[in-house]
């Protein structure tokens, strides 16, 4: 290694760092001169007087240029050789320290490396540090946690394709002072052409990479200040937007798949119903057409016309001879009125009425009392047993007297014997429902001369 030869700075106040650098970079002259890519070189293309000038803010190291043979670099640097061997990750023994002279602040190392200059690890700036993406995590929170917008972020990893694929245990470089531009020097670049190419401040390029750019060689990373990675980051939100587009569209189509299936279904709903009605609708006319509802509506008409003139004989009758029910009343009600075969009783049907099905089809001759099953059914007149049992009203019983005949039909027993003679009042049987029956009712009836009559019309 040459002396350090003591020589005055050029147009600045002596600082001793300064000095120093000056007198480092003086000492490499012949080596620099050597090497287009030289601190010399540099000066003399910006067109500044000395390497120094370029590194007029305060460095604690410098890395200077590296010698090939044997393999280490040249650095200047205010710090102790054992940060310096930290810096290149070599033991503190490989790091060789000119002699300082007195009051400089700064001096001349070199720093011997364990492998040939050209496969050393890429060179990464002291203020670049690795963040290793975990579960969760996403650009935009590990740029917020670090206090960089997306951009910054982005200009420090030049790699990424999308702002959303981020896998877990991915590798980002996150600046922690100067942010921007962090390029990795391809073949055919050097740091220059790159600082040149973004149009990037010399001085400030060194200061934030910790190292002379000359310095620099294919595969190094160069952090380039203040430029920041606009396009790529437009690129991206440009590649998201468009995904995010076609997410749409696809969503958009499959709600409108799903709408055409709701239609077709629907639609194969309304043909069904459609198709039953019209099943409906043939079936009527197979009936309307039958020859079982042309019997049917010949055996209503007859059953009409057979209650029509019942109505009017009835009708004849009652005006004709008014003394003939007076005369039967006389004889039913031998001792009087016809008394209430059952006591608390409710009328659920009257003589005639056509409330149910069955009395639709068959003229109800009676009158329904509705009691609970088992109260006693008495004789509503004096009379002689002539039926009892099962009947044409289920257990029914029938007296008789005269031309006059009254039914109990329904019962759930009965009390009496066919031939009996019972007195009005005497127990006959029991409310029930045997026979048609819907619930337990007296089924009372009064035929006088062989025609059914009003019962009400003779009760009390
Ligand atoms: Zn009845």
């Amino acid at each position: 290694m040459p002396e350090f030869p003591s020589r005055p700075t050029r147009g600045h106040a002596p600082l001793p760092r300064r000095l120093a650098l000056t007198l480092a970079l003086s000492a490499l002259a012949p080596l620099a001169a050597a090497r287009p890519g030289s601190p010399e070189g540099v000066a003399d293309l910006l067109g500044v007087p000395t390497p120094a000038d370029l590194l007029q803010a305060a460095l604690p190291s410098v890395h200077l240029t590296r010698v090939a043979e044997p393999p280490s670099v040249l650095v200047v640097s205010t710090q102790p050789p054992a940060s310096v061997a930290a810096r290149y990750g070599v033991p503190p023994a490989a790091v060789a320290a000119l002699p300082r002279h007195d009051g400089e602040e700064a001096r001349l190392l070199r720093v011997r490396l364990p492998a040939p200059v050209p496969d050393h690890p890429p060179a990464l700036p002291a203020s670049i540090v690795t963040h290793t993406v975990r579960p969760g995590e996403t650009l935009a929170s590990i740029a917020a946690d670090a206090g960089l917008d997306l951009v910054d972020l982005l200009s420090a990893n030049l790699d990424r394709t999308s702002l959303d694929d981020l896998e877990v245990g991915e590798v980002l470089y996150l600046p922690t002072a100067e942010r921007g531009l962090l390029v990795r020097i391809k073949p055919g670049q050097t740091a220059l052409t790159l600082i040149a190419g973004y149009g990037a401040d010399l001085a400030r390029t060194a200061r934030a990479n910790d190292v002379l750019p000359t310095a620099l060689g294919v595969g190094d990373y160069l952090l380039l200040p203040g430029v920041r990675a606009q396009g790529l980051y437009a690129q991206l939100a440009r590649h998201r937007e468009a995904r995010e587009e076609a997410e749409r569209r696809a969503e958009m189509q499959a709600r409108y798949d799903r709408y055409l299936a709701q239609q077709k279904e629907r639609e194969r709903a309304r043909l069904q119903e459609l198709y039953v009605m019209q099943a409906k609708y043939e079936a009527y006319l197979a009936w309307r057409d039958s020859p079982e509802r042309q019997r049917l509506i010949e055996a209503y008409e007859q059953q009409a016309q057979y209650e029509a003139a019942q109505a009017a004989l009835r009708e004849r009758e009652q005006a004709a001879q008014p003394l003939h029910v007076q005369a039967a009343g006389v004889n039913v009600a031998a001792a009087g009125h016809l008394a209430w075969p059952v006591q608390n009783s409710r009328i659920t049907s009257r003589f005639g009425e056509a409330d149910i099905d069955y009395h639709k089809q068959i003229f109800h001759g009676g009158v329904d009392l509705a009691a609970p099953a088992g109260t006693p059914v008495y004789a509503a007149a004096d009379g002689t047993v002539t039926e009892s049992g099962y009947g044409a009203y289920g257990m029914n019983v029938y007296t008789a007297q005269g031309d006059s005949t009254l039914v109990y039909g329904h019962l759930s027993r009965t009390a009496v014997t066919p031939g009996q003679a019972v007195r009005r009042g005497d127990l006959l049987g029991e409310v029930g429902c045997t026979g048609i029956c819907t619930g337990p009712h007296l089924h009372f009836e009064v035929r006088l001369d062989g025609r059914a009559v009003d019962p009400l019309a003779l009760l009390p």
